[in-house]
Formats: structure tokens, C-alpha cells, sequence
């Protein structure tokens, strides 16, 4: 793969991977064991009646699937960039062909080729 695209590739993951984190910490903790992140459950101050208590339950509900496709952008960009570390980036891991250029510039983190997305 061309050097040059990979290294803007790379920066742009890279970027990606801090504004995903930033993200995620505005309602959610890292785990410590790992890259897992888990959704705060959202504390009102003076909550104490059940249709407050019904408002915190539902608002995180919807943050659930939100931290979910999060996490699992960062894991794809995380996997890109070990690649990158290992000079396997750009390939796709079901054929092994070189992923087009015009797919990786849209999505850096992409695993597949066109075909097998
Ligand atoms: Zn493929």
C-alpha cells in the first residue's frame, strides 16, 4: 500500500479513535479490564418520584445502543491500526485483496473489500 495514504490513513484513525473516546466518556466508563465500555446510568438530582425514576430508566435505554455502535467503531479502528503496526492494513479478511482506495478514505477502519461488506 502506498505510504503515503497509509500515514493519512492512520491520522485520521487516530483521530477518530480520540473523538469516539471523547464521546463515549460523556456517559460511559472504561472498563479496566479491557477496551469495553460500559453506559453510566444517568443520575437526576431530586429524583425522587417514579416518573423521574421512569425518565432515567428510558434515557438510558436509549444510550445503550448508542455506546454499543460506538464501542464497536472503536474496536474496528483499534484492529485497523494494529494492522497498520503490522503492515497487514488495506487488505480484506475474507479474499485478502487490496481494499479500494475510495472505500478506505470513506471508511478507514473498513475490514472488507467492496464485495464481501
Ligand atoms: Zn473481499
Amino acid at each position: 500500500m502506498n505510504p503515503e495514504l497509509q500515514k493519512e490513513l492512520k491520522q485520521k484513525l487516530e483521530e477518530r479513535k480520540t473523538n469516539i473516546e471523547k464521546e463515549l466518556q460523556y456517559f460511559a466508563t472504561k472498563n479496566k479490564t479491557g477496551d469495553n465500555w460500559d453506559t453510566n446510568f444517568p443520575v437526576e438530582e431530586n429524583c425522587d418520584d417514579i416518573e423521574c425514576e421512569e425518565d432515567e430508566v428510558e434515557e438510558y435505554e436509549n444510550l445503550l445502543p448508542v455506546e454499543h455502535s460506538l464501542e464497536l467503531q472503536l474496536k474496528d479502528i483499534n484492529i485497523a491500526l494494529e494492522k497498520i503496526a503490522n503492515s497487514k492494513y488495506g487488505k480484506c479478511e475474507v479474499c485478502d485483496a487490496d481494499i479500494d482506495e475510495e472505500r478506505l478514505r470513506a471508511i478507514p477502519e473498513a475490514r472488507t473489500c467492496t464485495k464481501h461488506k
